[in-house]
C-alpha cells in the first residue's frame, strides 16, 4: 500500500511509560496519534494489577529525585496534587540493626559526604574511605570501565556488601560482577552530583497506571488522539512514503511509527522491515534479569517504623509498607532484584529477613509476581540503539535506547520524549 499524507499521522506501538510519553509529546505538538497497546492495561512493566481484590502493581517501583523528565510530566498531569501521587523522602538506606545512611538537606554532594560520615555501622576508617571514594567517583574525569565489582575492589568488604553492591543491584538490576561500572557511576553522579533533592526517593502513592500512563492517555484523547487497548500490532511494513501496521482486525497506513515495545518484543517487528534487520539482531542478543515482588497482607494494625527498609542477606533487598504509601494497611511489598537464582520459598525467606525489623504475626494472604525479563542486563559495552533507525519513518522509544540511565522509568520517559521530538524535527 502507498499513501501520501497531507498531515502527519503517527502510530505509537506500545503503551508503556516510553510509548505514553512519546504519544503525549506528539499530541501536544498537534500531531494525530494512535497508541496501540497489546494488553488491556496501560503501563507495560510499570502497570497496575489486581490481586486479592486490591489495586497493586506488577512490581513495586521507586523513583529518584533525579528523574526530572518523568517528574515533570507527572506534575503536569496531576497539577493540583502531585504530593498525593508521589511521596518524597530524603535518601535514607536503613538496614536494622547493622546499617543506616541518611543524607541531610545540605548542598550536593556535601549531603552524601555528611551522610556517609554519620552512617551507623561503619568504622571511622570505613566512613572516610567511602566518602573519599564517592567524591572521586562523582568528580573524577578518567573513564570508568569494566564491572561494578572491579570498580569497588578498593573499598572495604563491609562497604561493598552494605552499600555499593545493594545500590548497584537496586539501580541497575544487575549483579555487581557483571554490571556496567560506567552506568553505575552515571547513576551515582545523577543522584549525588547535581542538586541535593536529586537523591530523594519518591514512593508512588497510587497504582503505577494511575500515576502516569492513564492520565497521559486521557490527555491524548482530549487532544484528539486514539488509544487502542488489547490491540497487538502483528505486522509492520515500511515503504518510502508510509508505514503500514497490521493488527488482528485491520491494516492501516501511517506517515510514521514509533516502536515503543520492550527490547524482547522488538525483533518480532524489526525483522519484518529489511532496513531494521540488523537492529533486530542486535537487540535480540540482550540478556535479561528478573525482579520478584512479594505482597504479604498482615493484620491491618501492622505498620513499619518507616515506609521502607533495606533487608540484609537476601533474597529480598527492600520491604515497603503500602499502608503508609497507598493506605493499604498491613500490606507489605518485598522486592528481590537481579533475582536469577530465586528459590521457590523466597517469600518465606523474605519474611524471615523481616523479623530483624518487626514481628508482624501470621500473614492473611501472600502473592508474588516474578517478572522474568524485568530489565536487560546492564553490562559493560552493551549496544543501546539511538531513537532514529535506518528507516526514516520509523523511530524507537524504550528504556533500552541510548541514554544515561539503566532500565528505569526515567530512561523510558526520556526516550519517549526524545523520540517524539526527533520525529517532529524531521517533519
Ligand atoms: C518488577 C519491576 C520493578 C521495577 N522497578 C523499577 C523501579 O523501582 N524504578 C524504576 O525506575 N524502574 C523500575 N523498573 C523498570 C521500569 O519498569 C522499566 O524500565 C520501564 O517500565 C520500561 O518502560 P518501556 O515503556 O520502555 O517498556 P515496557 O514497559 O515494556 O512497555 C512496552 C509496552 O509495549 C507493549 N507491546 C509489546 N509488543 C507490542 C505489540 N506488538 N503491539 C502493541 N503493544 C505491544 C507491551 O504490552 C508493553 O505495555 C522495574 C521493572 C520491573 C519489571
Amino acid at each position: 500500500m502507498t499513501a501520501v499524507f497531507n498531515k502527519p499521522s503517527v502510530a505509537v506501538v506500545g503503551g508503556g511509560w516510553a510509548g505514553c510519553a512519546a504519544a503525549l509529546t506528539l499530541a501536544e505538538a498537534g500531531i494525530a496519534v494512535t497508541l496501540f497497546e497489546a494488553s488491556r492495561t496501560l503501563g507495560g512493566r510499570a502497570r497496575a494489577v489486581e490481586l486479592e481484590g486490591q489495586p497493586l502493581d506488577n512490581g513495586q517501583h521507586i523513583l529518584l529525585g533525579a528523574y526530572e523528565q518523568t517528574l515533570q510530566l507527572i506534575a503536569r498531569l496531576h497539577p493540583a496534587a502531585v504530593h498525593e501521587s508521589l511521596w518524597r523522602l530524603p535518601l535514607t538506606v536503613e538496614q536494622p540493626p547493622d546499617f543506616k545512611l541518611a543524607c541531610p538537606r545540605l548542598p550536593a554532594p556535601l549531603h552524601l559526604l555528611v551522610g556517609l560520615l554519620g552512617a551507623r555501622g561503619l568504622s571511622w576508617g570505613e566512613k572516610l574511605t567511602a566518602a573519599r571514594w564517592a567524591h572521586a567517583l562523582i568528580h573524577g574525569r578518567e573513564p570508568v570501565e569494566g564491572s561494578v565489582s572491579r570498580l569497588t575492589r578498593s573499598q572495604p568488604e563491609k562497604l561493598r556488601t552494605l552499600l555499593w553492591h545493594p545500590l548497584c543491584v537496586s539501580a541497575l538490576n544487575t549483579p555487581p560482577d557483571i554490571a556496567s561500572a560506567r552506568i553505575f557511576r552515571d547513576v551515582i553522579r545523577a543522584a549525588f552530583g547535581g542538586r541535593n533533592h536529586h537523591s530523594d526517593l519518591l514512593l508512588p502513592r497510587r497504582d503505577l497506571t494511575a500515576l502516569f500512563p492513564a492520565p497521559a492517555a486521557a490527555r491524548l484523547i482530549e487532544l484528539g488522539g486514539t488509544v487502542r487497548l488489547a490491540c497487538r500490532v502483528a505486522s509492520l511494513n515500511a515503504a518510502a512514503d508510509a508505514v503500514t501496521l497490521g493488527t488482528r482486525d485491520e491494516t492501516t497506513a501511517y506517515s510514521h511509527a514509533i516502536l515503543a515495545v520492550a527490547p524482547q518484543h522488538l525483533p518480532a517487528l524489526a525483522t519484518q522491515v529489511p532496513a531494521l534487520e540488523a537492529l533486530g539482531r542486535e537487540v535480540a542478543s540482550y540478556d535479561y534479569q528478573p525482579i520478584a515482588t512479594g505482597y504479604v497482607q498482615y493484620d491491618p494494625a501492622v505498620r513499619l517504623a518507616k515506609p521502607l527498609f533495606a533487608l540484609a542477606d537476601g533474597p529480598a533487598q527492600f520491604v515497603f509498607d503500602r499502608g503508609q504509601s497507598h493506605g493499604q494497611q498491613g500490606l507489605l511489598a518485598f522486592v528481590a532484584s537481579a533475582a536469577a537464582n530465586l528459590s521457590a520459598d523466597w517469600l518465606d525467606q523474605a519474611e524471615a529477613q523481616l523479623q530483624r525489623i518487626v514481628h508482624p504475626g501470621p500473614a492473611r494472604w501472600r502473592k508474588h509476581i516474578v517478572e522474568k525479563q524485568a530489565t536487560y542486563s546492564c553490562v559493560p559495552g552493551m549496544a543501546r540503539p539511538a531513537v532514529c533507525t535506518a528507516h526514516p519513518r520509523i523511530f524507537l522509544a524504550g528504556d533500552y535506547t541510548a541514554g544515561p540511565y539503566p532500565a528505569t522509568l526515567e530512561s523510558a520517559v526520556q526516550s519517549g520524549v526524545q523520540s517524539a521530538r526527533t520525529l517532529l524535527e524531521r517533519l
